[in-house]
């Protein structure tokens, strides 16, 4: 079993991570499970920056081999906003309640209601990124919040690529959000990558 430190405190995230990666000879920990590290600084123009510079925090931090994930919401209206400050939208301490609030006036009477979620992940290991995948999902958003499940934007968002009656992703089970999100992506890329690498070892 190879250790692999997850650069996160969302016990959602790592338990979903653990069900991908166990399979493929993972033991994965938490950052509850470490001594604490100082939080990373997430700064980057880009999601890939800023899973590279949270993965290599937390690897030099604790020693051991790290996988981050950074990601966000990208709407056409506003011009690709708010990408990288997604969870800052609002302000640094900002609720989802307040980013979707701010998003809905920011869209008021706009009929352009395309957007995308992205998802970036670098896996450090021996102290260099040694993998880096990324997952994109397509959509458009609502003029109201629709749903209870998930998290952040779920309930303003309708992804493309779900079958009909068109749903929210707060709409959505777990399964069903997973298997066609933006993180259910690039994970599928990381494992994908991860199990080939498994089977041409010598
Ligand atoms: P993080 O990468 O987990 O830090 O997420 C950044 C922010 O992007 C979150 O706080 C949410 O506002 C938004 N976000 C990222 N992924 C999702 C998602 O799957 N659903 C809804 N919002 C998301």
């Amino acid at each position: 079993m190879s250790r692999l430190l997850v650069a996160t405190t969302n016990a959602g995230k790592l338990s979903e991570l653990r069900g991908l990666l166990a399979p493929l000879g993972f033991e994965l920990l938490g950052l509850a499970e470490v001594d604490a590290i100082p939080e990373a600084p997430e700064n980057g123009a880009t999601f890939a920056e800023n899973a590279r510079s949270k993965a290599l925090h937390y690897a030099r931090a604790s020693g051991l081999d790290t996988l981050a994930d950074d990601s966000g919401l990208e709407v056409s209206a506003l011009q690709g906003a708010p990408g990288v400050r997604s969870a800052r939208f609002a302000g640094e301490h900002a609720q989802d309640s307040d980013n979707n609030r701010l998003l809905l006036e920011r869209l008021r009477g706009e009929t352009d209601r395309r957007a995308r979620f992205v998802c970036a992940l670098c896996l450090v290991e021996n102290g260099r990124p040694s993998l880096e995948a990324d997952g994109v999902c397509q959509g458009t958003l609502l003029e109201q919040a629709r749903g209870d499940g998930g998290f952040g934007y779920d309930p303003l968002f309708v992804p493309d690529d779900a079958p009909p009656p068109a749903r929210s992703f707060a709409e959505l089970t777990r399964e069903e959000k997973q298997s066609l999100s933006h993180r259910g992506r690039a994970l599928a890329v990381l494992r994908a990558t991860l199990s080939a690498r498994g089977a041409n070892a010598p």
